[in-house]
């Protein structure tokens, strides 16, 4: 087994929403007010090439969100912006690492944020995987009104509804095993969105999370510190204290999306050290 961070352009957003300012809707307010941009940032998604078949987790940005500067989406069209070369998009980003988007038997969808969806229409072929309440969350007029994007799934998109057993997985309380050996499993990391989930993978004794949006970078999740867009704080902070938990039980490999160091703790295998007193503190975010 080997997993591949597959980078689909880089995308900058408002500090705010990286390192959530305030509380309650003030904290989520305040990226419309905010000046201030982060750093062009990557926006990872990932291919597992497994035994039991290959596995795509999160499908990131496409070509067509180049055009949201004019969305009628308040957020869409002032808070964030997209850099995607064609050759960036994931179908491509495969086809040079010797994959046809053909043979991905399974991806794998962390959330359906526009760029972790963005790269669908590439995989017409394969079983698509979604969290059941997340697809209610953001299909429809009122997922466009939340910021959304189905309008542009393809019309071929029909994914299989995840439901996450009761079943925990370290100090997680929901989870399900994606492959029949155990080694690949999504696990409920409720947050970032009401529904969102994570993907963990155990070689070697080590366990990488492939971690969506449930932090911009690993300094942030050893601090706790929530985002600026998550409607439960309480519930973010939780997930956060439970990834730093799992690492401190087990050698753990953190994967946000959106960190700019991912694809080199992944390639590296660079574990977190959690035992560290200034973990918690190691440094800020780097955006
Ligand atoms: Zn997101």
């Amino acid at each position: 087994m080997k997993i591949y961070a597959v980078q689909t352009g880089s995308v900058r957003i408002k500090r705010s929403q990286v390192h959530g300012r305030g509380h309650g809707l003030r904290r989520r307010l305040r990226i419309f007010t905010d000046s201030q941009w982060t750093a062009w940032l990557p926006t990872y998604a990932w291919m597992i090439d497994h035994p039991e078949g290959i596995i795509v987790v999160d499908t990131g940005q496409g070509r067509h969100l180049l055009d949201t500067a004019r969305s009628l989406h308040p957020y869409l069209r002032w808070e964030v912006s997209f850099r995607v070369e064609p050759d960036e998009e994931i179908g491509p980003r495969l086809r040079a690492l010797g994959v046809k988007p053909r043979d991905v038997q399974r991806v794998v969808l962390t959330h359906l944020h526009v760029d972790h969806d963005g790269g669908l229409a590439h995989f017409p072929d394969s079983a698509i995987l979604v969290s059941r309440r997340e697809l209610q969350t953001a299909g429809g007029s009122i997922g466009r009104l939340r910021g959304y994007l189905p309008n542009r799934w393809p019309a071929w998109f029909n994914p299989i509804a995840l439901d996450l057993a009761a079943e925990s997985f370290g100090p997680f309380a929901a989870s399900r095993r994606l492959t029949r050996a155990g080694d690949v499993i999504a696990v409920a990391t409720p947050g970032h969105t009401a529904d969102h989930l994570s993907v963990m993978v155990m070689e070697d004794g080590i366990t990488y999370v492939l971690a969506g949006d449930t932090s911009y970078t690993q300094a942030l999740m050893l601090a706790g510190q929530v985002d600026g867009v998550s409607a439960d704080e309480a519930t973010a902070l939780a997930t956060l204290r439970a990834l730093k938990h799992l690492a401190a039980e087990r050698p753990t490999v953190y994967l946000p999306t959106h960190d700019p160091e991912s694809a080199e703790r992944l390639s590296t295998h660079r574990v977190i050290d959690a035992t560290r007193p200034d973990a918690a503190r190691s440094g800020r975010a780097t955006v």
